[in-house]
């Protein structure tokens, strides 16, 4: 049986759960010399990547910001399935790029 002090230490240590949960995702910007980054050859700008037409999308539309591991809408920086959540710019590519279904 739970008495009053019991009760008041319970209470107390749930209250700090929610100040020391971890983010939901790492907020890590992906660098450009990991060693991931660089096999799938991400740049943070698209434009300076080689890119080639792919699964019917031109080359030219391609970004990470419709690509299917770019999670959420973010239009600066989002995180990437790929690089394991860490930070990926909206406008970059890498050679992981798969279209987002529609
Ligand atoms: S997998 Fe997609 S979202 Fe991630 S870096 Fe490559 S192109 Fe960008």
């Amino acid at each position: 049986m739970m008495n009053r002090r019991t009760f008041l230490k319970a209470a107390g240590a749930a209250s700090l759960i929610p100040l020391v949960q971890l983010p939901a995702f790492a907020a890590d910007k992906v660098p450009l010399t990991d060693p991931a980054a660089i096999g799938l050859k991400y740049v943070e700008d698209a434009a300076q990547a080689t890119r080639t037409d792919k699964m019917g999308v031109a080359a030219a539309d391609q970004i990470c910001g419709n690509c299917r591991f770019y999670i959420g809408d973010e239009p600066e920086w989002g995180p990437c399935q790929l690089f394991q959540n860490r930070l990926v710019t909206h406008g970059g590519w890498c050679a992981g790029w798969v279209p987002r279904p529609s």
